[in-house]
């Protein structure tokens, strides 16, 4: 069974589609393109989602009900929630919550209806795949990422962290707006549109889902500023040198259990 990759935005996915080996096969579906094949010795379905929790889920449910992924991994960037998270750290998401759910009074606040829950959890062997993956690639990124581009986005080395993920169907330019959502959700490290999406979606199939994020802006009035040159000179490198060691681990670790 291969692995599910997603993306949100095209560039995310770019570098990993090129790098596919064969036998290689795409099937274009919901306005989506599949494409399975062999990416760092493990086999995959990468697919780019477009952005937002619609997207995503019905992305994720793609893979696992036409696709058989064993697993979904997400990668892409989000805006910074947190003073201890800056541009370029990587964070990994050990719990998501989908910050814009409110079916209250009927339900708390966050809530997902009639599931009983808030918070989804990212898969344990995962989430340190994925880790293991982001902190080999900081080792690394003198190789992936050129000085100049390092330099502009004032990225020196990269910190890793694990943490909770907000989603939520906004892009988040609003300091106050940020500011209240960690009040509401202490602990938040990150804002991003897809992940806890994606996240309900692996709990419903109890599928392990795993979720990384370089931080891209600091979710306040300058977050669109410099957005689409982040993700095309930065993000798009940060999504192949994470996967490029962590995918293996991951698939060592799936078939292991
Ligand atoms: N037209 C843009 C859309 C970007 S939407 C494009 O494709 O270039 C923003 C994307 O980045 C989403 O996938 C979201 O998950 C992530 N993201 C980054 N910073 C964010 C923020 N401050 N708030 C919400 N999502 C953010």
């Amino acid at each position: 069974m291969p692995i599910g990759i997603m993306s949100a935005i095209p560039e995310e996915n770019r570098r990993l589609v090129e790098a596919l080996e064969g036998p290689e096969d795409v099937v274009i579906d919901g306005m989506r393109e599949y494409h399975s094949g062999t990416l760092f010795g493990e086999p995959v379905v990468l697919v780019f989602s477009r952005c937002g929790k619609v997207a995503a889920a019905t992305t994720a449910t793609a893979l696992i009900s036409r696709f058989d992924v064993r697993s979904i991994v997400f990668t892409g960037v989000a805006g910074s929630l947190s003073s201890d998270v800056r541009v370029g750290d990587i964070v990994v998401a050990d719990r998501l919550v989908q910050h814009d759910m409110d079916a209250s009074p009927l339900f708390d606040a966050f809530e997902i209806p009639l599931l009983h829950r808030s918070y989804f959890d990212g898969d344990r062997g995962l989430t340190r795949a994925l880790i293991a993956g982001g902190e080999a690639f900081v080792g690394d990124l003198a190789s992936h990422v050129t000085p100049d581009d390092l330099a502009q986005f004032a990225i020196g080395t990269p910190r890793v962290s694990r943490g909770l993920v907000l989603s939520g169907d906004q892009f988040v330019t609003d300091r106050a707006y940020a500011r209240s959502l960690c009040e509401r959700l202490p602990g938040a490290l990150c804002v991003e549109m897809e992940g806890a999406a994606v996240a309900q979606v692996c709990f419903e199939y109890g599928r392990p889902c795993g979720v990384v994020r370089v931080i891209s802006d600091a979710a306040d009035e300058t977050a669109a500023f410099d957005f689409t040159a982040f993700v095309d000179r930065v993000a798009t490198h940060f999504s192949y040198g994470i996967l490029e060691h962590a995918l293996p681990i991951i698939g060592g670790a799936l078939r292991a259990r």
